[in-house]
């Protein structure tokens, strides 16, 4: 058997370069080698220029042992993959009946007529294992070349078709070139950028080799992954766990807000868990709480409902904030902030009250109360904490860290 040392993408198709289409099966692809351990160390596009193309394969063939194609494999004249690979291989193309039957049969369930240049799909090299496209056309296709020691897999270019025969076909396919497989755990960090969080944890990521830890950054949170290679995969998950135990262990251990979870999916799992209900009222992120904490299926044991109250109106008459607070301290200020999460609380009827103000910007500013000044409060059992934040960015970045805030307070105020 070819033994596969690394192996590279190619995604084909002019669309790709000139950014008319992200290149989703790339990442797809990816994922599902990083799952088997096959490594990957380059990967590339090409648009559908037959020079170029062949430069591609042949660059790639001269790196790794197992090539990866995506699109080109259509049944027009630009669509050149096939061709391509087969005489990088020197292999002739033969026609391959059970796809011709296949794509006949395909035509005829549509009522349609199957024309000439159909037949092009069923064209393979010789000697090649095919995955039937049960989405479509094109078959997918593998060829094994012991002579050059190399394998070389095509696939379709819509991820609809891709994506379905990856899993279906070409994994099964894959794993006895999988040698060992890599098991990987998320460690979830909010409050924390991502250069403190790998300066603080910089000795352990480095020595650690196996698992190793990265750190990820993923809208004002960050995510640490960290990774096993084994050959069992309950033993990668014991790995992972002890080095979870380890990165707990430092100063950044506060601020882990769960594993191989979102802040959302914690905020709902821990309030269920301690039999609580939540309700929110928010001005400046206008809704975002409520609509990432219904974002998680089955949330309504633990959801009660929110109300936006962006206007002081709104904020006097549905949540029964004092007019003289806003009048004294104005609506952004900690006062505010403070009698909307008791308003919630008490106008909803719910456990624990969430409540964001604050100048999310780009207008709106004051030297005394700047753009990117939020108050942030989480009224529980009769107590209610105020945080203020002095954000900067975006209008929707300062937003998304201000629900991440008052979730990640939710989660402190439960579980303390
Ligand atoms: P078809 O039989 O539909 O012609 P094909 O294998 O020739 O399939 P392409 O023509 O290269 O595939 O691509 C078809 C469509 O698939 C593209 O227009 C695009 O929408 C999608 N597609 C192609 N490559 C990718 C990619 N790498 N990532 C995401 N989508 C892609």
């Amino acid at each position: 058997m070819i033994k596969v040392s690394c192996a590279e993408i190619l995604c084909i198709g002019t669309e790709l370069l000139i950014g008319d289409i992200v290149n989703t099966n790339a990442a797809f692809i990816s994922k599902r080698l990083a799952l088997l351990g096959i490594n990957q160390y380059y990967q590339a596009c090409v648009g559908d220029n037959p020079a170029r193309m062949m430069a591609a394969v042949k660059g790639a063939l001269s790196r790794c042992d197992m090539l990866i194609t995506s699109g080109g494999l259509g049944p027009t004249y630009d669509d050149l993959t096939k061709e391509t690979v087969s005489q990088a291989l020197d292999r002739e193309l033969v026609l391959h009946e059970h796809t011709l039957e296949r794509i006949r049969g395909y035509f005829r369930r549509r009522g349609s007529e199957m024309t000439e240049n159909n037949l092009k799909q069923a064209m393979v090299p010789r000697g090649a294992i095919v995955f039937d496209n049960d989405w479509g056309t094109a078959p997918g296709i593998a060829v094994e070349d012991e002579e050059s020691g190399k394998v070389v897999i095509m696939l379709p270019g819509p991820p609809r078709e891709l994506e379905p025969m990856f899993d279906t076909y070409v994994m099964p396919f894959l794993r006895k070139y999988a040698t060992e497989i890599l098991v990987s755990r998320n460690v979830n960090i909010t409050g924390l950028g991502e250069s403190t969080v790998e300066a603080r944890l910089r000795p352990l990521m480095e020595s650690a080799l196996n698992p190793t830890v990265a750190p990820y950054c993923k809208e004002g949170e960050v995510r640490l992954r960290v990774t096993a290679k084994t050959t069992d995969y309950e033993e990668g998950v014991r790995m992972c766990d002890q080095m979870i135990e380890r990165i707990r262990a430092t100063d950044i251990g506060p601020y882990i807000y769960g594993i191989d979870t979102d802040l959302e999916h914690a905020v709902v799992d821990t309030l269920r868990e301690h039999g609580l209900t939540l309700g929110t009222a928010e001005s400046c992120t206008g809704g975002q709480i409520a609509s990432r904490i219904t974002d998680v299926a089955g949330c309504s044991d633990v959801f009660i409902g929110g109300i936006v109250a962006y206007a002081n109106d709104v904020k006097v008459n549905v949540l029964g904030v004092s007019p003289e607070t806003l009048k004294n301290y104005g609506a952004v200020s900690e006062e505010t902030a403070r009698e909307m999460a008791l308003g919630a609380i008490e106008r909803l009827g719910c456990s624990v009250g969430l409540a964001t103000t604050g100048i999310a910007g780009p207008g709106g500013g004051t030297p005394a109360k700047p753009v990117g000044l939020v108050y942030v409060a989480c009224a529980y059992n009769g107590g209610v904490t105020v945080d203020r934040l002095m954000l900067s960015g975006t209008r929707e970045h300062i937003r998304r860290l201000t629900s991440n805030r008052a979730l990640k307070m939710a989660l402190e105020a439960v579980r303390s």
